[in-house]
Order: C-alpha cells, then structure tokens, then sequence
C-alpha cells in the first residue's frame, strides 16, 4: 500500500464495499511445520500412501536440469528420468471443506522437482484421488523411491512437514477483484470515510499454503478452463511456506462441472 494512504477507518471496509463482503470464501490454511509425517497422516513433502500395485511416477523430460548443490559450481546437471517427489497428501478428515468425489478421501500431488525450461517451475505435477481403505487392503508400497543428488533443485523441494490445517475466511487477491469494483472503489471509499491521497481495496487474500479459498497470486490471475470452456475453480495454493525459489506460488484448479474432474495448474513469480 503506498506510504501516502490515509489511515483505514474503524469502520470495516466490508460494511462499506458489500459487495466485498459477498466474495468472502473459506478456506483451509494447511500451517505446514517441519516433521515427521507418516503415510497415514496429512503432510506436505512427506511419504504418501500408496497404491503397491502402481508404478511411482517418474519425469522423463528431455530438458529438466538443476544447478546442482555446490553453488561455486553451477554447472547445469540433466540427469534423465528421475523419481516425482511427494508434495502434498490430505485425507478428507482434515479437510471437511473440501469436496471429495465419491468414494475417495485421500488427495495426493507429487511433481519432478526439477527445473523445467519451457517455464522454470516445479512442474510436470501430478494429482490422485484416493481411497485410503482400498490402498491398505491391497497393501501400500512399502518404499517410495527418493531423489538422489543432481536429480531435484532445492527450491522445489519442500521439507517434510506435519499440517495443523485451520479454517479462514479468505478474499481475492487485487488481481481477481470484480473490474466495476475495482474502478469504483476509491470514489466509494471517500464519500464513506473522506481522506486524501491513494486509496488501495484492502488486500485481505491470504497468502500461505491453503486448500480452497482464492489463488494467492502474486502476479495477474490467470484462471485456466476445461475443455469445455469451463472456467476451473480453485483447489489448492502451494506458496511461501516451501522454498520455492523465486517462484510465488504453484496453484491447482479443477472442473467439477465435467466428469473426470479435470485439472490444470500455473505458477507465478515473484
Ligand atoms: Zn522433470
Ligand atoms: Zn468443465
């Protein structure tokens, strides 16, 4: 917000500006704290549970590389097909606001934490529904295959990490804010509360690692669509508790209007 900002009034903007109130939206902050998490648990960066009878998911990108982890020699290392590293698990249990699709109650996300270079992010992501029960009485992989050194950029690694997700009621970035708001803000927000100099909407769009809620972007949305010219609904931010290099966020989207739900991501930079 520019330093010449008059002082927000006692009164909450949200009673000024209604409309902004309507586009308050739950969502599930995930607070990641380095741990220990095991397969039965939620976690980002720790072991998932997974089906024995399904190949781990391998990134085979001709182009994917990392500096490599001597920073006096950063030479670019490609090492071929690598292991897709864990990124999130949530079992439906710790997240009652998410909508699971029928039958499933367990939600995995792993990508190649190599650097791509069509885009330079984490990318080549991949997303499960599951059923937890089903993956126990079939019997879970009893070893997941790790990254070893030269096959992963630290910046896309997260650390393992215990969740203590916590509803919170989350609001759009200024990048999603309705354009007719946008425009009328600072002329609505004066003849409530007077001042002088720029007024800026609030920006009360939490920016942490969440499920639900608005994308925390931190450059202009871009809103992927299905094939069906649906545009996709948000499902899950991954930002600023990981080491994401100076890549602002990874952000999920998906379709629940078509079957298969089909899902898409971007990412942003700071
Ligand atoms: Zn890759
Ligand atoms: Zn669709």
């Amino acid at each position: 917000m520019p330093a010449d900002s008059p002082e927000l009034p006692a009164k909450d903007l949200r009673t000024l500006i209604p409309e902004y109130a309507g586009l308050a939206r739950t969502a599930t902050l995930l607070n990641p704290e380095p741990g220990d998490p095991g397969v039965r648990e939620s976690s980002l960066g720790g072991e998932l549970l997974w089906p024995a009878d399904e190949p781990w998911p391998y990134c085979a990108q001709e182009d994917h590389w990392t500096f490599g982890s001597d920073p006096r020699n950063r030479t670019e290392i490609v090492p071929g097909a690598v292991p897709m590293v864990p990124i999130l698990q949530l079992y439906a249990r710790d997240v009652p606001e998410l909508e699971f699709p029928p039958g499933k109650d367990l939600l995995q996300l792993v990508w190649c934490a190599l650097v791509h270079e069509q885009d330079q992010g984490p990318v080549v992501p991949r997303l499960y529904w599951r059923n937890a029960a089903e993956i126990m009485a079939a019997g879970p992989l009893s070893e997941i295959p790790g990254v070893r050194e030269g096959e992963y950029d630290e910046d896309n690694m997260p650390e393992p990490s215990t969740l203590s997700p916590k509803m919170a009621e989350d609001y759009p970035s200024r990048h999603d804010l309705p354009q007719d708001m946008w425009e009328t803000w600072e002329t609505r927000f004066r003849s409530s509360a007077g001042g002088t100099g720029a007024v800026w909407p609030p920006d009360s769009n939490v920016i942490a690692t969440k499920v639900g809620g608005w994308p925390a972007w931190t450059q202009p949305s871009d809103w992927p669509e299905c094939e069906s010219g649906h545009r996709m609904e948000h499902l899950l931010t991954i930002t600023g508790d990981i080491q994401l290099g100076d890549c602002g966020g990874v952000y999920f989207f998906h379709c629940r209007r078509c079957p298969g739900l089909p899902w898409d991501w971007r990412f942003d930079c700071h």
